[in-house]
């Protein structure tokens, strides 16, 4: 199979990590015999450096007419760098939002994963993630509270300050069906997170999910309040497959989920629209701090361009080998310094690219 990707390195630690990511993917092409092209093109500070915007109209075109984009991470140090002195519009962050917007990606997918190697770093007590736990959270991304109009007046005497929720049955509808998609590919249980004992939007989310899950005969689906499901998040960890739920309520889930893991370096995401077409990236940032210094964790990245290949190429296969292959190279006892522990050996971020790729 032949394949076109953006390939958008970014600042800080981005070009670092990618580089990691794009020789995973090599190797896996060789096995395979696939072909991946790959385009690079600017975004965040790089861009502004060299265009004086975060994002150019070419990159974008490429970025579109490609299959998907593999993206490092963005961004400076926002105390020091001078691209926090810009306007608002003209930061590197503008350039994320304004991809998002324009590829039209409504679904964020954020697994989170305990791998036996790294319990050690899971704040939970042990005998509550024994087995590990394996889960994805698929949260809606461009419609509810965050988009919803809003306003700050005084009335009688005081501020008043309002933000408003709406979903349409259609927004429910295209992340529900990617929900059950994605656990199709998994367990086959879905988990819809609402607070239909209070909110609208819920009640027509819950309505819109039960009619989607008629077309998906062998997914085991329930619904959870979002209070529960925060409290069953620490509690029993294991019993989740695939989250589904509304944009506030998959963006404060998915941190904690992240949280559990214990580790930054190591959580992967993708943004994904109805087609196969997506952008995968790190859920950490560009780590200004350790940038340059050979000392990244790359696997997030790593697992990144994993679910690219599931994802957006339908290539299962080579995604299983990529994930069994980091998870080799833990088991090896090979970290990186943000996941060391005693007794471990320290490889830095090239060495940890070549160990993966060595075990596809
Ligand atoms: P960060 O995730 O970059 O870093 C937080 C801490 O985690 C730092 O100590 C860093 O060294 C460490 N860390 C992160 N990734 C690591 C890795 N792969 N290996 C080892 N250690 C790692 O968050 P921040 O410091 O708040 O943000 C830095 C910049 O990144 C900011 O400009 C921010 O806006 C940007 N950012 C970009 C994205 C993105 O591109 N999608 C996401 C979040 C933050």
């Amino acid at each position: 199979m032949e394949k076109n990707i953006a390939v958008i390195k970014g600042d800080g630690i981005g070009p670092e990590i990618v580089e990691e990511a794009m020789k995973v993917l090599d190797t896996v092409a060789a096995k395979y015999n696939h072909k991946f092209n790959y385009t690079q093109i600017l975004m965040g500070g790089c861009s502004i450096d060299a265009y004086g915007v975060p994002l150019g109209d070419e990159a974008l075109e490429i970025a579109k007419a490609s299959d998907s984009v593999l993206l490092g991470s963005i961004g400076g140090d926002t105390s020091t760098s001078p691209w926090y002195k810009l306007e608002p519009q003209l930061r590197p962050e503008a350039g994320l939002l304004k991809i998002r917007k324009e590829l039209g990606l409504f679904a964020n997918l954020r697994p989170a994963y305990l791998y036996e190697e790294l319990k050690g770093a899971c704040p939970l007590k042990e005998e509550l993630t024994e087995g590990g736990f394996d889960m994805m959270i698929m949260r809606e991304l461009t419609g509810g509270l965050y988009f919803g109009e809003r306003s700050t007046e005084e009335e009688n005497g005081e501020m008043v300050a309002r933000d408003s929720m709406s979903y349409s049955e259609t927004e429910i509808r295209r992340i529900a069906k990617r929900g059950f998609d994605i656990a199709m590919k998994r367990r086959k249980k879905v988990t819809s997170v609402d607070k239909a004992n209070v909110l609208d939007t819920s009640r027509l989310w819950r309505k819109v999910v039960e009619e989607v899950a008629k077309d998906y005969p062998e997914v085991e689906y329930e619904h959870m309040l979002v209070d529960n499901a925060a409290m069953q998040l620490v509690k029993n960890p294991k019993q989740f497959d695939v989250i589904l739920t509304e944009n506030m309520f998959g963006d404060i889930l998915s941190d904690e989920a992240s949280m559990v893991t214990g580790s930054i370096g190591m959580l992967s995401s993708a943004s994904l629209r109805e087609d196969k077409f997506g952008m995968y990236e790190p859920s950490h940032g560009s780590a200004p701090d350790i940038a340059g210094r050979n000392i990244a964790n790359p696997i997030a990245t790593i697992l990144s361009a994993a679910m690219m290949l599931r994802y957006s190429f339908d290539m299962d296969q080579e995604a299983d080998d990529i994930e069994q292959a980091v998870e080799k190279v833990l088991k090896e006892g090979y970290r990186t310094t943000d996941i060391m522990s005693e007794g471990k050996t320290l490889v830095g971020t090239k060495e940890c690219g070549d160990l993966i790729a060595a075990r596809i």
